[in-house]
């Protein structure tokens, strides 16, 4: 498989190369040259496997002539098997028709471990083959944090630094990521806010003398596999509940447009979906284009979802090379003038393409507090923040009451107590047996100042395994 990026300029890769690549080098993101598409018999003869044997399926393609069948087998087996639920991703019924399917089973409790504990394993198996080390760089709120430095800890050839805003993630949160500890794990809390975080890491991807020779890797969505690991699920729900023969609609809580983009790619590829509801706060970019076709970057909204706080959704332009016909010189053209005006809009045409699959809503606190406190009431379900503006935006912009709606639940309402205090129903919530004790661990953190050189300064320091580079 050969992957091009989004801009038409940067060469053609194969998934290795990809992988280790993050952005192309003419600023796109890579995406698959051809997508695989699978009969609907070839589907349903997955039904019932366990989760990573469907897992195999789906993926193989992707990595086709970079992982031998054998090898990637074991990789998945290993990566799925770390999941405290033998269904890995269940789904939990909330209505007639209505299900959440549960994708915060995991070792930190959210979705991106289905990706990030692969992405570490990926990048462990070729980085043993090819002899080198590489520095991972991040910038989190909160969730990506803990999964990356979850999903690379045992990775031999690999060092992570990732930063987070000083006292501004939860104490959870926090915890999740400092009590991992290991000489090749580095948590980094900068004295200013998300942005300033983000703000380096992209300065020292731009820049990379700091790092002496050593590769720079991304563990953003940008990063194709983080995609690709999160398309399986939706094969997987639909199997579940009598796909392919009947489609289903999906819900998701979307920021930086990743995982819903995998539910796009699920349905090129075969999955019969019809519907992709876009959920988001206040930070509603992405609803302002599928409502009225206006990208326009707006300043930023704290909510009770931080992990949809965004200005710009960096995976849209995935979507957009699609419905430009794949011309990556139109794209480019399209992003150029966004980054300079700060707006975009499509052709006519374009947008009523997307709409026929898409629907959007945004959900402000109120919103999200009233959905947790009325699931709660309706079935005894705790909800997280994210996952009940999914919830609120199935059904307010549901299609048919005869198609399956399966809400993606993409964090475990434990990691986000303060919002479903405020719901009225924090008593119902209880930490998971393999995090009980996560408030007795032993933190390891370093405080730095917002300024880029210090930090360049501590990774070159301490980026081989806690000795300098
Ligand atoms: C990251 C995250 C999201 C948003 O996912 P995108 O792929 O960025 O759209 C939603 N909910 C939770 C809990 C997350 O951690």
């Amino acid at each position: 498989m050969r992957y091009i990026s989004t801009r038409g300029q940067a060469p053609a890769l194969n998934f290795e190369d990809v992988l280790l690549a993050g952005l192309a080098s003419d600023g796109g993101l890579y995406v698959p040259e051809n997508l695989p598409r699978f009969t609907q018999e070839q589907i349903a003869s997955w039904a019932g496997l366990p989760y990573h044997e469907l897992a195999f399926n789906v993926m193989r393609p992707f990595v086709s002539g970079s992982i031998p069948d054998a090898d990637f087998k074991q990789i998945l087996q290993d990566t799925y098997g770390v999941f405290e639920h033998k269904a890995v991703a269940p789904l939990r019924q909330l209505d007639s028709n209505e299900w959440v399917m549960e994708l915060f089973h995991g070792p930190t409790l959210a979705f991106k471990d289905f990706a990030l504990q692969l992405l570490g394993r990926l990048l462990d198996y070729f980085l043993v083959k090819r002899g080198e080390r590489v520095v991972i760089m991040g910038a989190t709120s909160g969730d990506t944090g803990s999964a990356a430095i979850e999903g690379c800890k045992a990775c031999e050839n690999v060092d992570i630094f990732i930063m987070h805003p000083h006292n501004r993630v939860s104490e959870v949160q926090r915890r999740q990521m400092t009590s991992i500890l290991g000489d090749n794990i580095h948590n980094i809390a900068i004295e200013g806010n998300f942005d300033d975080c983000q703000e380096m890491v992209k300065a020292s991807f731009a820049d990379q003398g700091f790092l002496k020779g050593t590769r720079l890797v991304a563990v953003n969505s940008i990063n194709w596999a983080r995609i690709m690991a999160q398309i399986v699920y939706y094969f997987h729900a639909a199997l579940q509940l009598g796909g392919p023969a009947r489609s289903m609609a999906f819900s998701v809580p979307t920021g930086n447009f990743g995982d819903i983009f995998a539910g796009y790619l699920a349905r090129n590829m075969g999955l019969p979906i019809s519907q992709l509801i876009v959920a988001t706060n206040r930070n509603d970019i992405l609803h302002r284009f599928m409502s009225g076709n206006h990208y326009d970057k707006d300043t930023l909204h704290p909510s009770l979802s931080p992990s949809m706080d965004i200005m710009v959704s960096s995976n849209f332009e995935r979507l957009l090379f699609d419905l430009h016909g794949r011309n990556g010189a139109l794209v480019a053209e399209l992003l150029d003038a966004f980054k300079i005006s700060g707006k975009l809009s499509v052709e006519d045409d374009r947008w009523t393409e997307a709409r026929k699959l898409f629907d959007s809503l945004a959900v402000d606190d109120e919103g999200t507090c009233a959905t947790i406190a009325a699931v709660f009431e309706q079935c005894g379900e705790v909800l997280d923040p994210h996952t009940a503006i999914g919830v609120r935006a199935a059904r307010e912009c549901r299609r048919s009451l005869s198609v399956p709606m399966i809400t993606l639940g993409t964090a475990h309402p434990v990691k986000f107590p303060d919002a479903v205090r405020q719901a009225g129903v924090g008593e119902a919530l209880h930490l998971p047996a393999h995090l009980s004790d996560l408030f007795e661990r032993e933190e390891r953190m370093t405080v730095l100042p917002n300024s880029l050189a210090d930090v360049q300064a501590f990774v070159a320091a301490h980026g081989n395994r806690g000795k300098p580079l």
